[in-house]
């Protein structure tokens, strides 16, 4: 038998878990809402070894369209790693259009190109070989995408800071003008970065057949290489990358919601 204040905490136990699953009701349902996304995906290269997935990430407000690009050189492992996490941020304004392995045959290999350097052969060839065909059709869905930015993630060997022949630890592009736009998202990033020599610090460096330098030139969109240094240990890297990538995403009206 029941004494009654046994009863009492009975039936409150009753009403509190009511209140709970209508507390929980409302936000699976507020969830849902705020963070609706629709994510298509296909293949560059489809039928082919060079197969690789693309997504394209929109979020249900509008906003920016970026597009990134990782794996061009396939021993980068921090600029892969860091594109393939960026699928499983959730974008709310904007659309987000990803290809993470852009070079899956040769991030196989652990290899910077095989055969050739698909990033020095943009706008590449639709009848090219494979390498300029794998260019092609990733130029192609950064053309069709019309973004207002394109980043393209790399790794380097040594400290741009160091010697100025690497690139570690910078933003790499192709034209001056873009300096004052990039210099601020740095400035933004390196407040968080403690080490000096870890500070991501602008490089403008033509190259006219990478994906960067044809952005801007023949699309007028701003492009820039993230590049970090391999000396570093892979989750720091991985984490800068994605802390670069935030920033941007940030100053060009791309909104997203990072996972814990
Ligand atoms: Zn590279």
């Amino acid at each position: 038998m029941l004494t009654p204040a046994f009863r009492m905490m009975r039936n409150t136990g009753k009403i509190e878990v009511k209140k709970w699953a209508f507390a929980l009701g409302v936000l699976l349902v507020s969830g849902v809402s705020a963070h609706a996304e629709t994510m298509q995906s296909g293949f560059l290269m489809k039928g082919t070894r060079y197969q690789t997935p693309y997504y394209i990430k929109k979020g249900d407000k509008p906003g920016a369209t970026i597009v990134v690009v990782g794996g061009c050189h396939g021993d980068e492992v921090a600029g892969y790693q860091a594109a393939r996490l960026l699928k499983s941020w959730k974008v709310e304004e904007g659309t987000l259009v990803l290809v993470p392995d852009a070079h899956i045959e040769a991030i196989r290999r652990n290899v910077r190109a095989y055969p050739r350097n698909m990033n020095r052969l943009f706008p590449g060839k639709a009848n090219g070989d494979a390498m300029e065909k794998l260019a092609f059709e990733t130029w192609t869905l950064i053309k069709n995408s019309k973004p207002q930015l394109l980043l393209t993630l790399h790794e380097s060997r040594g400290f741009y800071a160091r010697e100025k022949a690497r690139y570690g630890q910078t933003f790499t592009f192709d034209f001056d003008e873009l300096k004052p736009q990039f210099g601020k998202i740095a400035d933004t990033v390196n407040a968080s970065i403690e080490p000096p020599l870890h500070k991501f610090l602008l490089k403008v460096e033509a190259f006219d057949t990478c994906p960067t330098y044809c952005a801007w030139k023949w699309l007028h969109v701003p492009a820039t290489s993230i590049e970090t240094t391999r000396t570093l240990p892979l989750p720091v890297r991985i984490d800068m990358q994605l802390k670069a990538c935030g920033a941007f995403f940030d100053s060009y009206g791309l909104r997203v919601t990072r996972p814990k």
